[in-house]
């Protein structure tokens, strides 16, 4: 008999490519997302597909589902700090009572969960790259603080659901993710660079643009997640692509790619930005044998398809 799996975020960005990977591979895919960031879009071609169901539903309140679980995949969530800026509380609350209302379905179907953790659990790192082992430089009254805690408090519930009951958990710590179905109005570097160069604006760098990040193609991500689900690792595992840019230098490869004429521009640094990020991902490679595959030159080029064609 097939394998049942929950998936929530299911109409999300990331949340969406796990649905078509599990459905490829013929599981049972439950869908589940309250659409305050997802889209009906991202996920309209699996309707028809007989092992694909989809229930719009807020994870942060009682969550029934019918019948046998096997697994879970907790991905719902506001990701991008303009997402959770606008909607704080619910950050906190699908991270904090979300997860346990989901560790708490897991426990009932006997079923294992595995929950999207985040880089931002190490706030702006005074370690780099960042391993596991770092707890992070996280302020909790400021604007990124309803997103750190709500998945600080995720990981460490999920570690107590994991001592106390013997639950089946796996925590994984993802890093900027790009690719296909992230929002254009997300407000997240990648997306923005990719709409004003297409919609003919300057490119808006925050801050000097000296600061990094590390940009992950979304299907390499996905293969760590399957692989991390099937190991017998419960403690966090990073997963993101240690190639590490400038932000400056990835606002010229954007209109390298592009071929725009505009020029950037420079605006203030949002607050508490962290400076640089990059995974130290030694942990997922020799425990799971895994690594990203995709350059960023190459998935950034199906990514400025995806833009253009949903922007025609
Ligand atoms: N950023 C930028 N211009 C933009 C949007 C973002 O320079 O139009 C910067 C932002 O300040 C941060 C980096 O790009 O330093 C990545 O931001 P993003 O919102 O994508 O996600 P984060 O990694 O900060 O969660």
């Amino acid at each position: 008999m097939s394998k049942r799996i929950l998936i929530t975020g299911a109409a999300g960005f990331i949340g969406s490519h796990l649905c078509d990977r599990f459905v490829n591979e013929d599981f049972e895919v439950v869908g589940m997302d309250n659409m305050i960031t997802g889209d009906l879009k991202n996920i309209e071609h699996l309707f028809p597909k007989k092992n694909f169901v989809f229930y719009n539903h807020d994870v942060s309140k009682f969550v029934h589902v019918p019948d046998q679980l096997d697994y879970i995949l907790h991905f719902a969530s506001p990701a991008s700090p303009i997402d959770y800026l606008k909607w704080p509380i619910q950050t906190l609350k699908v991270g904090s009572l979300g997860t346990h209302n989901l560790l708490g379905l897991a426990r009932v179907k006997n079923a294992r969960i595995l929950v999207a953790s985040t880089s931002e659990v190490y706030g702006d790192p005074l370690v780099h790259p960042q391993p596991e082992e770092y707890w992070g430089n996280v302020n909790p009254v400021g604007p990124r603080g309803v997103y750190d805690e709500a998945k600080r408090f995720q990981e460490s519930i999920t570690m107590a659901y994991h001592t106390y009951h013997g639950l089946e958990t796996r925590i994984i710590r993802i890093f900027n993710t790009y690719g296909p179905r992230m929002r254009l109005n997300d407000g997240r570097v990648l997306p923005n660079f990719f709409y004003q160069a297409l919609s003919g604006k300057d490119l808006t760098i925050y801050g000097d643009g000296s600061q990094t990040r590390s940009f992950c193609y979304v299907t390499d991500l996905v293969e760590g997640i399957y692989r991390l689900l099937f190991s017998d690792y419960a403690q966090p595992v990073n997963m993101g692509n240690p190639d590490e840019i400038t932000i400056s230098q990835f606002a010229d490869e954007i209109i390298k790619l592009t071929a725009t004429t505009q020029k950037v521009i420079y605006e203030s640094l949002p607050k508490d930005d962290p400076k640089q990020r990059q995974p130290d991902i030694t942990k997922a490679k020799s425990l799971l044998g895994w690594e990203p595959k995709v350059q960023r030159a190459e998935g950034l080029k199906i990514t400025y398809d995806y833009f253009k064609k949903i922007m025609k």
